[in-house]
C-alpha cells in the first residue's frame, strides 16, 4: 500500500512513453509498476504523467532601479505550481562589498520564508565581485553551482573580466550562465536611434541586432574555450545565435543553451501597439521577427537546445508605462512561467514541431541534470516525486484574470491552447489538485545545483 498511486496515466519521460502506474512513498517514487494500491488514487487515464518541469531561469522580487518584479517568491511559485513547475532557479546579486556567502544567506532568506516548490540559485558576478573570484569553490559547497555572468547592462563584464570569471568558475567546476549581448553597439544605437527621434518601443529590438547577440554569443564561447570553461547560453532569441551554438558543439565545445516561451511565442510587432501596449512586451533580448522565430522552433525540433526556461521577470502596467518618453527607459522582462509547460505542449508536441519525449526532456530532465539537481526530471524509483498529471485535451485561452501571476498581463492574452495540469506533485504532496492550488507558504526547501563534472 502506497501514499499515493498515480494509476494508468501515460508516463512519458525523455527516453520512453509507456502506461502504467506510480507509487510514491515518503515523497519519493518508491513503485512503477501495475494495479499499485494506494491510500489516494488518482485516476490518470487519459492522461500524460511527466517530471515536475523544472524552470532554471526566473527573477522573482527581483531590484531593477526603483522596481522590483512582480511576482515574490511566493506568488511566483504558486504560479509555477498551477503551470506544472516544481523546481526554480532564481538568482542571488550581491552588493559590492558583500560577500557572496552573506548574500546568498540574504536570498535564502526571501525565498525560504515564501517559496512553496524547491528552488536554487545561481551566484551573480558583477564587476564588484570580481576581487571575490577566490570565494567561488566555498559558495560552490554552499550551494551554488552556476554563476551568472552579464555582458549588457550595469552588471556587464568586458572581455577581460568575463575571461577571469569564467577562468575562476572553470577551476572551480562551475557552470557559467551568460546573458550574451554587445552592449557597446547597443549602447551606441540607442544613442542614435534616441538622437534621430526614434523613441517608441519600436526601435527596441532595432538596437538590439541579432548579429550583436550572435557576436557576443560566439565571443563569449571562444573566451571561455580558452579559460578551460563550460559555458551556458540564456535566452537564445534567434538563428544567428543557434548557428554559433551549433558550430561550438561540433566543435567538441562544452557549450549549452536554453530558449525561452517569448522568443517561441511573439514576435516583434508586438512593439507597434499604441502606448503602454508597445511597452509591455519590451524584454532583452528581444522580441524577434516571425521567420526568425519559426527558425527557433526548427532547431528545437532538431535537438540545438538543451533547455527551454522563461527569464520570467514581469513588471506590472504602471511600472512598465512610467516613462515612455524612451524605450530604453522601460523596465524589461515578461511573464511566462505559468504557461511554459503548456504551451510548449501545445504549440510544440501539438503541432508536431517536437515530440513528447523532446517537450520532457527540454522542461524538465536536462534542465535538472544540467545544474545537477539529481533528485529531480526524472520518473525513476528513488527520485524526488515531482510530477505531473497533464490533460493533453483540455483547451482554454490564456487570460491575466485567470492565471496566479500577478502582473495583470500577459504577452499571451488570448492564446488558444490545448493541455494543462491537472495534478501537480511535490516530494508526494499535491499542491495543485483537479486544477485547485493547495500549498503552505514556505515549504518548498533550498536545492544545493551540483555542477561539478
Ligand atoms: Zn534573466
Amino acid at each position: 500500500m502506497y501514499d499515493l498511486v498515480i494509476a494508468k496515466g501515460k508516463i512519458v519521460t525523455s527516453t520512453s512513453v509507456t502506461e502504467g502506474d506510480i507509487g510514491i512513498n515518503n515523497g519519493k517514487i518508491a513503485a512503477l509498476g501495475q494495479n499499485l494500491e494506494g491510500r489516494r488514487v488518482i485516476d490518470a487515464r487519459g492522461k500524460l504523467v511527466t517530471p515536475g518541469a523544472v524552470d532554471t531561469h526566473v527573477h522573482l522580487e527581483m531590484p531593477i532601479g526603483k522596481y522590483s518584479s512582480t511576482d515574490d517568491f511566493y506568488d511566483g511559485t504558486r504560479a509555477a505550481v498551477c503551470g506544472g513547475t516544481t523546481s526554480i532557479i532564481d538568482f542571488v546579486e550581491p552588493e559590492d562589498g558583500q560577500s557572496l556567502q552573506d548574500a546568498l544567506a540574504e536570498r535564502r532568506a526571501l525565498a525560504d520564508a515564501r517559496s512553496v516548490i524547491d528552488y536554487g540559485l545561481h551566484m551573480t558576478i558583477g564587476p564588484g565581485q570580481l576581487d571575490k573570484l577566490d570565494q567561488i569553490p566555498g559558495i560552490m559547497d554552499a550551494g551554488c553551482g552556476s554563476f551568472k555572468l552579464y555582458m549588457a547592462y550595469g552588471l556587464h563584464l568586458r572581455d577581460d573580466q568575463l575571461y577571469k570569471a569564467l577562468s575562476a568558475v572553470g577551476e572551480a567546476g562551475g557552470l557559467p550562465v551568460v546573458h550574451a549581448e554587445n552592449w557597446d553597439i547597443i549602447c551606441a544605437l540607442i544613442e542614435e536611434n534616441i538622437k534621430k527621434g526614434n523613441t517608441s518601443p519600436h526601435w527596441h529590438p532595432r538596437s538590439r541586432p541579432e548579429e550583436f547577440e550572435a557576436e557576443a554569443a560566439g565571443r563569449v564561447i571562444k573566451i571561455a574555450a580558452t579559460a578551460g570553461s563550460r559555458v551556458h547560453i540564456f535566452h537564445v532569441s534567434c538563428p544567428q545565435v543557434v548557428e554559433e551554438i551549433s558550430r561550438a558543439k561540433v566543435k567538441g565545445l562544452p557549450v549549452t543553451a536554453e530558449t525561452c516561451p517569448q522568443y517561441l511565442l511573439l514576435t516583434q510587432d508586438l512593439y507597434d501597439r499604441d502606448g503602454v501596449e508597445g511597452a509591455l512586451p519590451v524584454c532583452s533580448p528581444p522580441l524577434r521577427s516571425d521567420a526568425s522565430r519559426r527558425e527557433l522552433w526548427q532547431a528545437l525540433g532538431s535537438g540545438l537546445f538543451d533547455t527551454i526556461s522563461t527569464d520570467h521577470c514581469p513588471f506590472c502596467r504602471e511600472e512598465k508605462g512610467a516613462d515612455l518618453s524612451a524605450f530604453n527607459r522601460i523596465p524589461g522582462g515578461v511573464p511566462s512561467m505559468e504557461i511554459r509547460f503548456s504551451a510548449l505542449y501545445s504549440e510544440g508536441v501539438g503541432k508536431e514541431l517536437i515530440s513528447e519525449s523532446q517537450w520532457v526532456d527540454l522542461c524538465c530532465t536536462t534542465p535538472a541534470r544540467l545544474f545537477g539537481l539529481k533528485d529531480k526530471g526524472e520518473i525513476t524509483i528513488g527520485r524526488d516525486a515531482d510530477l505531473v498529471v497533464f490533460d493533453p485535451h483540455k483547451e482554454w485561452v490564456v487570460t491575466a484574470g485567470e492565471l496566479q501571476e500577478t502582473a495583470g498581463w500577459t504577452p499571451y492574452e488570448g492564446l488558444k491552447l490545448k493541455g494543462r495540469p491537472v495534478y501537480t506533485i511535490s516530494r508526494g504532496d499535491i499542491l495543485l489538485d483537479e486544477g485547485e492550488f493547495k500549498a503552505e507558504k514556505g515549504r518548498g526547501c533550498f536545492l544545493k545545483t551540483r555542477t561539478k563534472a
